[in-house]
């Protein structure tokens, strides 16, 4: 053996007796914390064993724990001092399996190996509502923010890449029954990396914001944040000039839920931090000052009273919330009065003015303050966009953080529920497809003796919901192209007919006589991957519709506020050409999301929920099994357990690993297969940590790469 060789050999050994020593000394302190990788536990096809330990090491507050480089992450509920500077320090460039699981191992893990590698990456954070997706991102990205290189240049990034997160839950969070700060939107953020690994930029992309609780919330629910902040915490002057008030209670759109104060939010605090952000983003102080008006302008909007004439029609006299809106959107009264009470049609060759009802004034309202506020929130997506774009057109790699609204379910469920839990079986089709089944497949192909894994597939339920003309998508959106026939009601007939047999399908006239008590008439359920829904069809058809009068946007395209104008374009596709629904949209922008995903490394953060009660130390055992099952953690386990954690084409392996090896170095002859297997020879791999399949080889533990990688570094 060469001199070299030999130094190599020895630092290898080395290193993997003192990975054996902590894997040891985790061993033997598993009685009290639990074992940090689920691959190491015994029995690991044991549902208790693998509760037992989560729960364990949740008492301990290690909320992290692996099952190989997937991270599993139970919510705390309370600061744990675990997210600091002096952390982010331990855990930069250090081995995966060397420290204890951390978000920032992973976030780590996953720079070094875009680095080295030179290709993009994705992180899927996932789990339900309140289980800690959010926070888990703002993690990521703060660790990057602190711990790639830094120059003036890249701190004004960096500074803006953190700073968009309070602007956007700002405006796309709430409170909800099942999270104080719910993400109201689903938000899929590329940080862009040099070539020296600095933070040059980013982009967001943003999902289907959730604008009906604009006009409407929910008993114990809020408003998105951004109200509560303006009216709490905007600056006296500010209020003036907006006609408002430092009275949540006096604005409609802020009081239906009851409860404009949670003592967990600053509404205050949150407002300065907003502001600032703001600036920081390159938000103009004119800008700003729009954005604010739009703001005030659809609290002024709910406050407007209608009264009717003597025909009946509706009317506006002397109203103060429209003239605060026509003052702050630079709107003629006049303008606004009658695009408020009237709606055009088209007779044969003129427009007509037709009179609206008192309801249907309220309802046309609605539409309005919700167009307003859902396109003011796609502009600031844009503008934050524009603030974080990297001019440099040099080749850069990227790592996807996706956070998106977890699956959920309330007492009553509605067409928002029907799809961000929609949403949700999406991304567990994308897990399952990206672990479950193509590792196993990958496995046939090429040619690695395997025991395959069951699994359940949610695919029977993606198909129930998108399938062309019989999926749930298609009947509603059919019924949506019959107006003044179709209803709520015909929607649910039509589906009974045309997917009543489905076993993920139920409704009243369909259920057993048991289930039926569980069941109002105008119900549908749906047995989905996580349990099972009951959605009240009211509504539907006019959501998904998400019909803005002609009058209403022609009004807007007056306003002199530049956002609005921006918002509302005279270029707009004419509204007899009929607009691509909103459940449609949705639909194909997760087919366009799925495709951004699958070119790309994916990596796993599954977010748990340990008690309902959004409470600290309390782990309640059937919330936390339910959510292992589904989440397919157990499978995941198996598959991982018995399976290879790394892989790699003989030919990027060779080429990567060769200098370590006198006779692939510099230039191997044979075949690549041949080279590698000399390598591994020479490297000493024990037979049962690998294998070589036709075109790549499996390793069974990331330690085998990990001790190759810094025998490498030497
Ligand atoms: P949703 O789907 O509703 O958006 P989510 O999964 O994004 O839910 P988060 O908003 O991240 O949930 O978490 C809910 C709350 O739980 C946070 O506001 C915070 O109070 C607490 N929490 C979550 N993760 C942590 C953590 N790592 N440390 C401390 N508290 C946490
Ligand atoms: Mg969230």
């Amino acid at each position: 053996m060469t001199h070299m060789a030999l130094e190599v050999k020895e630092s290898l050994d080395e290193r993997c007796n003192q990975i054996l020593k902590n894997m040891e000394a985790s061993l033997t302190a598993r009685d009290r914390v639990g074992i940090q990788d689920f691959v190491l536990l015994d029995p690991y096809t044991s549902e208790t064993a693998f509760l037992d330990n989560l729960r364990k090491r949740f008492h301990e507050n290690l909320i992290y724990t692996y099952i190989g480089t997937l991270l599993v992450s139970v919510n705390p509920y309370k600061e744990l001092d675990i997210y600091n500077k002096k952390q982010m320090d331990i855990y930069m460039g250090v081995n995966f399996f060397e420290l204890p699981p951390h978000i920032y191992a992973l976030a780590d893990n996953v720079f070094r190996t875009m680095q080295s590698e030179s290709n993009n990456h994705f992180i899927l954070i996932s789990g339900e509502s309140g289980a800690g997706k959010t926070e888990a991102s703002k993690k990521i990205l703060q660790f990057y923010a602190v711990s790639c290189p830094s120059t003036e240049l890249l701190n004004n990034v960096r500074d803006r890449l953190l700073l968009s997160n309070p602007v956007l839950e700002a405006f796309g969070n709430a409170k909800t029954l099942k999270n104080n700060n719910s993400s109201r939107f689903g938000k899929y953020m590329d940080i862009q990396f040099d070539h020296q690994g600095g933070a040059v930029g980013g982009h967001i992309l943003s999902y289907l914001l959730e604008k009906s609780r604009v006009v409407h919330q929910n008993h114990g629910e809020r408003n998105f944040h951004i109200f509560y902040q303006l009216v709490e915490g905007g600056e006296e002057d500010l209020l003036r000039w907006l006609g408002l008030e430092r009275n949540c209670t006096k604005y409609n759109f802020l009081v239906q839920g009851g409860c404009a104060k949670v003592s967990s939010i600053n509404d205050k605090s949150d407002w300065k931090t907003v502001r600032k952000a703001l600036s920081i983003i390159e938000f103009s102080e004119s800008e700003t000052e729009q954005l604010f008006a739009i703001i005030a302008s659809v609290l002024h909007l709910g406050n407007i009273k209608f009264e009717a004439n003597g025909q009946g029609y509706a009317t506006l006299n002397n109203n103060q919330g429209m003239h605060w809106v026509s003052k702050l959107l630079g709107i003629p009264n006049q303008v606004l009065q009658q695009g408020l009470t009237h709606r055009k049609i088209e007779a044969k060759t003129e427009e007509v003015l037709s009179p609206f009802s008192v309801d249907h004034a309220v309802y046309a309202r609605d539409a309005l303050a919700k167009a307003i506020y859902g396109r003011t929130f796609n502009w600031l997506v844009n503008k934050i966009n524009e603030s974080l774009a990297n001019k440099d057109s040099s080749r850069k790699t990227v790592i996807g953080l996706l956070d998106i609204y977890g699956f959920e379910v309330f007492n009553l469920n509605s067409f928002e529920q029907f799809c961000i839990n929609y949403c949700n079986e999406k991304l567990q089709q994308l897990f399952i497809q990206l672990t479950l089944k193509s590792e196993q497949e990958e496995y046939e192909t090429e040619g690695i003796e395997w025991e395959p894994v069951p699994y359940f597939n949610n695919k029977i339920i993606c198909e129930l919901v998108e399938e062309k003309f019989r999926g749930i998508i298609s009947l509603l959106d059919e019924e949506c192209l019959r107006p003044g026939e179709a209803t709520d009601l015909t929607f649910l007939e039509k589906m009974e007919e045309e997917i009543g047999g489905h076993p993920h399908f139920t409704t009243h006239k369909l259920a057993d006589k048991k289930t039926r008590k569980t069941l109002e008439r105008g119900d549908f359920r749906l047995l989905h991957y996580a349990g099972e829904v009951t959605y009240c069809v009211v509504g539907f058809l006019d959501k998904n519709n998400d019909l803005l009068y002609r009058s209403g946007k022609e009004v807007m395209q007056q306003s002199k506020n530049a956002i609005i104008r921006h918002c509302f374009p005279f270029t707009e596709p004419d509204s007899k050409r009929r607009p691509e629904t909103v459940v449609t949209q949705f639909k194909n922008s997760l087919a366009d999301l799925a495709e951004i995903l699958m070119a790309k490394e994916a990596w796993y953060v599954r977010c748990i929920k340990p008690n309902e009660a959004k409470q600290p130390g309390h782990f309640d055992d059937v919330l936390v099994r339910h959510q292992v099952k589904y989440l397919g953690l157990m499978e995941h386990l198996r598959v991982r357990r018995a399976g290879f954690a790394y892989r790699r084409k003989y030919e990027i392996f060779l080429q990567r690993y060769k200098a370590l090896c006198p006779e692939t170095w510099p230039n191997w002859k044979g075949t690549a297969a041949e080279g590698v297997q000399c390598l591994i020879k020479h490297l000493g791999f024990k037979p049962d940590e690998y294998k070589l399949g036709r075109t790549k080889i499996f390793i069974r533990h990331p330690r085998t790469l990990f001790a190759t990688e810094d025998a490498f570094q030497v």
